[in-house]
């Protein structure tokens, strides 16, 4: 068998190994049904089970009230991004705000723009996307149907470290590379979703949090698929669901909790990781050069750039020897983009952090 590298993907991205290992284990036959569990109904009542078992996963997690419905979806975040405005505007409220602190809130926006007028409130492009908008720096439109920001822009790696100030207006969050690194205050939030292909699971499932009265904004006119009330009444059984893949959530929800031991302790192993990177790039006298500003530093994406291309190249190339994959930075930024997302051990980090040791004493 190939031996696994430590795979540092920006998405789809690096699973927990023993979740794998179940997924291996039982990939022929479930008990119960004896058939794989991609080859049962998702009307079965084991796969009931399993939907049923991620959801009350999510809720103990992330502490998710029964104000809220948990929606497993397809279609991926970019579907989400028009979803958003067919449900959530109305004749009263034909327009939202959006934040834009990366390439992720733009193309939200973009996207929105197709269904009502959008205003952008703050916008980070001037400096290519690497800073937080600071604070009084926006003001919230009071009568927007919703406010629009990414909590994670995984291209620049450019973070929220909490929630930015909404008022009165529905939060409404894009936390697809970053949903369940911390805790979260659940009841801030209007709206917060996730495809799963970074943080939660393989790519094929997005998972929406829903406050329960903004369902009732939901236009019955709108295909049943786009229409987040259908969801919530049909449990997420409307059509044939993404049995695989919301599965394996199931059970990377159960590694969060009896692994790991909750959110808290993630998000404290998600700090010590992030940390031992960045003081890499502060302590290399500026051979390593982060993107983002300090106090908008990532912990899921850490982007960072060398003094040249050829250094660069030469990087990628001899950490892929070391069996550290998939580091070349996004084309907009260039550089390199280590995603460090929850599933990736402690171990993958410090073997990163002594390769880019060795690298800048070699090379600086
Ligand atoms: C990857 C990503 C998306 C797009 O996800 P798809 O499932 O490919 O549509 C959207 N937002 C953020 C923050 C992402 O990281």
């Amino acid at each position: 068998m190939t031996e696994r590298a430590y795979n540092f993907s920006a998405g789809p991205a690096v699973l927990p190994e023993p979740v794998l290992a179940e997924v291996q284990r039982d990939l022929l036959a479930l008990p119960g049904p004896r058939a794989s569990v991609m080859e049962i109904s998702h009307r079965s009542a084991t796969f009931k089970e399993i939907i049923g078992a991620a959801e009350a996963n999510l809720r103990k997690l992330l502490s998710i009230s029964d104000d809220y419905s948990v929606l497993f979806l397809q279609g991926g975040s970019r579907l989400q991004f028009s979803m958003i405005p067919m449900n959530l505007l109305s004749d009263e409220r034909p327009s939202a705000d959006y934040v834009l602190t990366g390439a992720w809130g733009k193309h939200a926006m973009k996207e929105a723009r197709k269904h009502g007028k959008m205003r952008v409130v703050w916008d980070g492009s001037d400096t290519n996307y690497n800073r937080l908008p600071p604070a009084g720096s926006y003001e919230v439109n009071n009568d927007a149907a919703y406010f629009y920001y990414a909590s994670n822009e995984t291209i620049h790696g450019v973070q929220f470290p909490g929630e930015p100030e909404s008022g009165r207006v529905p939060l409404v969050c894009d936390a697809s590379s970053d949903f369940l690194y911390r805790p979260l205050p659940i009841d801030r939030y209007g709206l917060i979703y996730a495809c799963a292909q970074k943080n939660i699971g393989p790519a094929g499932v997005t998972i929406v949090v829903v406050r329960n009265d903004l369902l009732e904004r939901c236009d019955e006119n709108l295909p049943g698929y786009l229409n987040y009330k259908t969801h919530a009444d049909a449990g997420s059984l409307l059509n044939t669901a993404p049995t695989f893949a919301i599965y394996v959530v199931r059970l990377i929800t159960d590694w969060l909790l009896n692994d790991i031991g909750g959110l808290d302790k993630m998000y404290a192993l998600n700090q010590a990781k992030s940390k031992l990177l960045y003081d890499v790039v502060d302590s290399s006298d500026g051979f390593y050069v982060g993107h983002a500003e300090t106090d908008a530093r990532s912990l899921m994406n850490v982007v960072f750039r060398l003094p040249s291309e050829e250094l660069t190249k030469s990087f990628v190339a001899q950490a892929d020897e070391r069996n550290l994959t998939a580091l070349g930075g996004h084309r907009s930024v260039g550089g390199i983009r280590a995603s460090i997302y929850n599933a990736m051990p402690l171990a993958g980090v410090e073997a990163l952090r002594d390769f880019m040791v060795e690298f800048l004493l070699a090379e600086s």
